[in-house]
């Protein structure tokens, strides 16, 4: 496949390791190894090295990293578990990564105003078993176990975003390194403000381009009384989408509701060991009282029944959850295993509720001629839906194919008030899409943004918006 490629910096980028060397000693890797794991993500995009990965383990260190590299003009890629999608680890123009895993403690829990502050490192399965005595939890899942540093910069979601929101709505506040050294905090942990501008929503989503994040205070929630889950198939997949707009216009607060179409459903059969009907289905979840779940549950019964949903079957056994949800957290592997030796590339676009069943039902028409296995599954409850197009790394035409369905499939969001990506995020796999999507006013107020913050550049260069020539 076509890459473009970007001009790797001529800056003294040895100097940089060299010192970095001198001053941290192993916490600093020229393997090659090493240095290709963090040039890559898991999407499709190729493997792009930084020049040395340095393992920092604490603001400080982080610190002087920052500085030195902002002393030589060198690029810094900010790393968590590069789990993200549209390559925003690749040190596109060379440059230092700084991985956060080391940086991977809780640093304080407040059951009593429900928020806790973590560093970077640490993983959201990590923080949920930290808490498991506390009677707390975090909600926030993307389907892999990334750290909450990665999560913050990619403003990441997952399947309980319907009812708990995104990382824009958990994060309270944030510690960042700035591209000159300089540290700052955003916000108190007061839950509300009027006090300025909000720089910890600037921070989350950015993506490592204006700053390292080296601290972050979440939002936390009671585990709830109650939780029960139930999958439904459907005749079509309009009918599955109906039933889901229904349940989200009537003010039904389910905790999760997932769509899978069929492809997907029989691979997770397959990779998953679930006997499920291979048709469109939904995955619900529902919390609170043990009488608000079995209340609810018993709504959206009723709304899939009116939409010729069968098998609707709910649960409150802790183990039948846990498979459902592993499944569908394993969804994108499950995907892989359809195609031995196969490349995934999982795309996301958001839309309106009420546009939903359009952008949906257009794609599902798209899909028909596709020559690749496809799967579209969604956190519909939000809008969001995503394909995994399951590749040939030996066919280049597939992935030009799938690059033209992921292009319809953004631009029939954008026209239907959408976004071009729902939480996985820009990179620069969807760099060309933001600028589109925002428009050439909102994208230069965007530059002026990171310009003011980082005059040189040097925050992972070549993600997010286009800045320069280079570009
Ligand atoms: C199987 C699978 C399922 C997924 N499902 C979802 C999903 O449901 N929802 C979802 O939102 N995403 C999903 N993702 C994407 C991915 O998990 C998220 O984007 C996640 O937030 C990335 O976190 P990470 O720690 O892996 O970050 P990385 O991949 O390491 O980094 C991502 C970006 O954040 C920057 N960054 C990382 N740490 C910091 C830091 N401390 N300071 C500043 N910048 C930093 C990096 O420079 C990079 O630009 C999925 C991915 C996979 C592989």
């Amino acid at each position: 496949m076509a890459v473009e490629m970007m001009r790797r910096r001529e800056v003294p980028t040895e100097s940089v390791i060299e010192r970095l060397k001198a001053r941290f000693g192993e916490q600093v890797s020229t393997a090659t190894a090493v240095r290709d794991q963090h040039g890559k993500d898991e999407s499709y995009h190729p493997i792009e090295a930084p020049d040395a990965v340095f393992f920092a383990r604490s603001t400080e260190d982080v610190v002087e990293a920052v500085k030195l590299c902002a002393e030589f003009k060198v690029p810094v890629i900010p790393f968590g578990t590069g789990t993200s999608l549209e390559g925003h680890v690749a040190a596109r123009e060379g440059g230092i990564c700084i991985d956060l895993t080391q940086m991977d403690q809780v640093l304080r829990v407040s059951p009593e105003d429900l928020d806790c502050t973590v560093q970077p490192g640490v993983t959201r399965k990590q923080l949920n078993e930290y808490l498991r005595d506390t009677g707390l939890f975090f909600p926030i899942d993307p389907g892999a176990n990334a750290s909450i540093g990665g999560m913050t910069a990619t403003r990441a979601s997952g399947t309980n975003a319907v009812r708990y929101g995104t990382m824009r709505d958990n994060v309270l506040s944030l510690t960042a390194v700035l591209a000159d050294g300089r540290i700052i905090k955003t916000a108190s942990r007061a839950r509300k403000s009027s006090a300025g501008y909000d720089l910890t929503r600037l921070f989350v989503g950015s993506e490592g381009t204006l700053g390292v994040i080296t601290e972050i205070t979440l939002k936390l929630y009671g585990i709830p009384e109650a939780i029960s889950s139930a999958a439904c198939s459907f005749p079509s997949i309009a009918a599955a989408v109906d039933t889901t707009i229904l349940t989200i216009q009537a003010g039904i607060p389910v905790a999760r509701i997932e769509l899978l179409d069929e492809v997907q459903i029989a691979a997770c059969n397959a990779y998953s060991k679930l006997d499920l009907k291979v048709a469109p289905t939904l995955f619900f979840e529902f919390h609170g009282t043990a009488a608000g779940v079995k209340e609810q549950a018993e709504m959206v019964a009723a709304f899939a029944e009116d939409n010729g949903g069968e098998g609707f079957k709910w649960t409150t056994s802790a183990e039948e959850r846990s498979k459902l949800w592993q499944a569908r957290h394993d969804a994108y592997y499950a995907g892989l295993s359809m195609r031995p030796g196969s490349q995934g590339w999982a795309t996301d676009v958001c839309v309106p509720i009420s546009n939903l069943a359009e952008a949906i039902n257009e794609t599902k028409k798209d899909l028909e001629k596709a020559s690749m296995p496809v799967c579209l599954v969604g956190h519909v409850g939000d809008g969001n839906f995503h394909l995994c197009f399951i590749l040939d790394p030996n066919k280049p035409e597939e992935f030009v194919e799938a690059g033209e369905i992921n292009e319809r499939m953004v631009k029939r969001a954008l026209a239907l008030d959408g976004t071009c990506t729902g939480e996985h995020g820009v990179g620069y796999g969807k760099i060309g899409f933001v600028e589109e999507e925002h428009g050439p006013a909102t994208i230069s107020v965007m530059r002026e943004i990171k310009r003011a913050l980082d005059p040189h550049n040097l925050m992972n260069p070549g993600k997010v918006i286009r800045i320069g020539a280079n570009h």
